[in-house]
């Protein structure tokens, strides 16, 4: 059962979940379920998947990460994972879900406003956002899982991040290639790897991982490039 796992899960990574979370984890899983059945949200088989391959695998990042406090962008949240499920946990974090499907972005609007987890839902696509003064710099944490590989990841989201701050890549572990070949890229973007956390996902013996990169000088303002160059020259 789902509540059972995030129980040892998170036991298992170090992390104490508030009272009301079992609730509000099985209320999301639910809610995914039902719009799952109208669009194609997230790949989802079953609450034993869900609680491990999603609720799980966003929560690791508390056992290296203290988010209380801080201002943190999901981008490319898709069905909410990571931040959604991380602001289940840490309910004290100051959350934007980003997504560029208007689809997506409304079902968390409505989804957060349900659960009673205040976040800002922004539709578009980050390589733009990422320019605009509301957004740009004024993020202690960026987050994302699956959106694309660090190179591209770190362009469109190293611009949203404050120096300072840091943009947490959720990653599975057989990335040493694609994170090699995203240091001169990052440098180029104002930031460093500066750890990578690997760890198994509790429960099973998939081995992910966390990649951290610091922010330590402002982005150029010609950063992000538009998609269509991002993804023919990455960096
Ligand atoms: N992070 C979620 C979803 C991954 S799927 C998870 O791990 O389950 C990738 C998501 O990123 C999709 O919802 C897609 O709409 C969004 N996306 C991809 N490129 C984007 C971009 N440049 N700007 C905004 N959203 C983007």
């Amino acid at each position: 059962m789902l509540e059972e796992i995030l129980a040892g899960g998170a036991a298992a990574l170090g992390i104490s979940l508030p009272e009301n979370a079992p609730r509000l984890y099985r209320a999301y899983y639910t809610a995914l379920t039902e719009a799952n059945r109208q669009f194609n949200l997230t790949a989802i088989e079953g609450e034993d998947q869900a609680a491990r391959l999603h609720f799980l695998d966003s929560l690791a990042v508390l056992r290296w990460e203290k988010l209380a406090g801080k201002n943190v962008i999901d981008v490319g949240t898709g069905g909410g994972i990571p931040g959604l499920a991380l602001k289940i946990a840490e309910p004290a974090l100051q959350l934007t879900l980003l997504d560029a499907t208007e689809k997506k972005t409304a079902f968390l609007a409505s989804l957060s406003e349900k659960l009673g987890l205040p976040c800002v839902c922004l539709t578009g696509r980050a390589e733009e956002l990422g320019h605009e003064s509301a957004w740009r710099e004024t993020y202690d944490i960026a987050v994302a899982r699956a959106v694309a590989e660090t190179r591209i990841l770190a362009e469109i989201c190293l611009p949203f991040v404050k120096v300072g701050g840091k943009l947490l890549a959720l990653k599975s572990a057989d990335t040493d290639g694609e994170l090699k070949a995203a240091e001169s890229t990052v440098k180029a973007l104002g930031g460093v790897i500066a750890a990578i956390h690997d760890y198994t996902l509790p429960g099973t013996d998939i081995p992910r991982r966390i990649a951290v990169i610091e922010k330590t000088a402002p982005t150029l303002e010609k950063y992000p490039r538009r998609w269509a160059a991002i993804q023919k020259r990455p960096l």
